[in-house]
């Protein structure tokens, strides 16, 4: 591993076994998990190249149960790791060796579907794609589609504020939750907004979401689900360049078009993705966009030949609008398997996730290319475009010498000159350990400190899913005084990974 944990306290080590036991009084049964072969599972989630097996696994199945092991956690100080589905990118569900991992699995079941008030409330395990399931056969879905929809967990929506091809259009997790259930580090059940449109008070809905598991555990979800369009076509357009594909987006947005989505994939991105999923990808461009129009049919064919027409102006050679439902779905198909399909071309593949300005993308691209050269390694380019979000996949071996150091270097490098153009280091992976150490590229100290109260105001031990996030931990009671003096911080016993 070359991004350091802190390390294990060897007290709580030497307590695993009480730990455990006490963890089988609270969650009876098949609950507990502390066999080490049998948790091998649980040891790594999508950032595969960080491994590290848990202290123990809980899977309880309500929230009296979650609340009693939080308790219990945090008055024996023992660190404790929500985790859904475990494909999280940015290593948000890494276990911890002294720590208790919290797996939501078995809270797998819809609540409620009230269409009268066009909300779904789910416990934080349903997958993503299982809330459109549950109200698809009355015409509705649930926009915010990440890739891995089939298999991540709403909770875990919540708490990376996940986005996906739709987002353009109907916003990220953010905007389609409107409320949750919360448990924090001391057992307390906190209410957080609700079916109603705006909560009272201070916006802690807006809080939680994208908090990665280090604020409180989601143990329900409410989220708006939206009528399906009455028509959906989507367009593939092919372009010489990545640059006039660029431009090309940033002119349909400036038409004041917003398309349901906007996606875009560079040449190696396209022949991976068309040689694994047969989508119908032009072979002979170095850029692809996917641009979906969605709405009243007229509206739709209105739209549709005028982002032809942007396209045309901005160079495009290739276009392809799609003539039924399952052709625009095998459009999609391509996209969403993208990741995957550059699996296959690669042994290991880091995947990024940083956010730009729409109109830095040549600039980025170009950034990009000559990092790809000096650090002697390829990498595929699979964006969100309309949002200006970047999924730079840098293809390595992790069993050369050396090569997931300079993976990791490369990467960094990328998202440092995302932060450069004026954007930010995470578009929708979230920070986790990946970007942990990249904190400080984007904020000053006293930026973090801001932060780490925050955190500190719902878990004062710092036991939530620590190690994540922040690059420095804090003991919360020093914040009031943290002085850093011409570069040097204070404290230097604590832990800084
Ligand atoms: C092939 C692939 C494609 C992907 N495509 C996308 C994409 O298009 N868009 C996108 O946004 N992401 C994408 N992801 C990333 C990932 O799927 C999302 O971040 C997802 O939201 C994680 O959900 P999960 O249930 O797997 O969470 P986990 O990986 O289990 O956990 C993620 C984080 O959430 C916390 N957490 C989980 N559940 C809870 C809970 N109930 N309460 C509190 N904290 C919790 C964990 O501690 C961790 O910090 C992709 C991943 C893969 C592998």
């Amino acid at each position: 591993m070359t991004i350091a944990m802190p390390k294990p306290d060897p007290a709580i080590l030497a307590r695993r076994h009480e730990i455990a036991e006490a963890m089988r009084r609270i969650v009876p049964g098949e609950g507990v998990v502390a066999e080490p072969v049998e948790m091998r599972v649980f040891e790594t989630d999508a950032l595969t190249a960080y491994r590290q097996m848990p202290l123990c696994v809980v899977l309880p199945e309500t929230v009296p149960q979650v609340q009693a092991i939080l308790r219990w956690c945090h008055e024996n100080r023992v660190p404790v790791v929500p985790r859904g589905s475990g494909t999280s990118l940015s290593g948000g569900s890494l276990p911890l060796e002294d720590g208790v991992l919290l797996v939501l699995s078995r809270f797998n079941r819809i609540l409620e579907i009230d269409l009268d008030n066009r909300c779904v409330v789910a416990q934080p395990g349903v997958t993503n794609l299982g809330i459109t399931r549950a109200v698809e056969h009355a015409g509705f879905y649930y926009a915010p589609d990440p890739s891995s929809q089939i298999a991540c967990s709403i909770g875990g929506n919540v708490a990376e504020n996940s986005g996906g091809v739709h987002c353009l259009k109907y916003g990220l997790t953010a905007n389609n939750v409107l409320g949750v259930e919360l448990v924090t580090m001391e057992g307390e059940v906190v209410r957080l907004g609700g079916k109603h449109l705006d909560a009272e008070g201070y916006d802690l809905l807006g809080l939680v979401t994208g908090s990665e598991g280090l604020l409180g555990v989601v143990t329900e979800v409410t989220v708006r689900v939206l009528q399906a369009p009455e028509t959906a076509r989507a367009v593939l357009i092919g372009f010489p360049t990545s640059e006039q594909a660029g431009a090309c987006v940033a002119a349909i947005i400036a038409r004041g078009i917003i398309p349901g989505g906007m996606e875009m994939m560079d040449r190696p991105a396209i022949h991976a993705a068309e040689d694994f999923v047969h989508a119908g990808y032009p072979r002979d461009v170095e850029a692809l966009l996917i641009v979906e129009l969605d709405g009243p049919a007229v509206e739709v064919d209105h739209l549709l030949a005028e982002v032809e027409g942007i396209a045309s102006a901005n160079g495009a050679t290739t276009a392809r609008v799609s003539q039924s439902d399952a052709e625009r779905l095998s459009f999609w198909a391509g996209r969403k398997a993208a990741f995957p399909a550059v699996g296959r071309i690669s042994p290991d593949y880091l995947c990024m996730d940083g956010t730009i300005p729409r109109r830095e993308l040549p600039r980025v691209l170009a950034g990009m290319k000559a990092l790809s050269e000096r650090y002697g390694l390829a990498v595929a380019n699979v964006f969100h475009a309309g949002d200006g979000n970047l999924h730079p996949l840098i293809l390595y071996d992790a069993s050369k010498d050396g090569e997931l150091q300079r993976a990791e270097d490369f990467g960094a490098d990328i998202l440092r000159l995302c932060v450069e153009v004026g954007g930010v280091l995470t578009g929708e992976h979230g920070v986790g350990i990946e970007k942990r150490d990249l904190m400080s590229e984007m904020f000053g100290e006293d930026d973090l400190r801001h932060q780490i109260r925050v955190k500190c105001a719902f878990d004062d031990r710092h036991l939530l899913n620590p190690g994540k996030v922040f690059p420095v931990l804090h003991r919360c009671a020093e914040l009031g005084r943290l002085h850093v003096h011409k570069g040097k911080l204070p404290f230097p016993e604590l832990p800084r990974f």
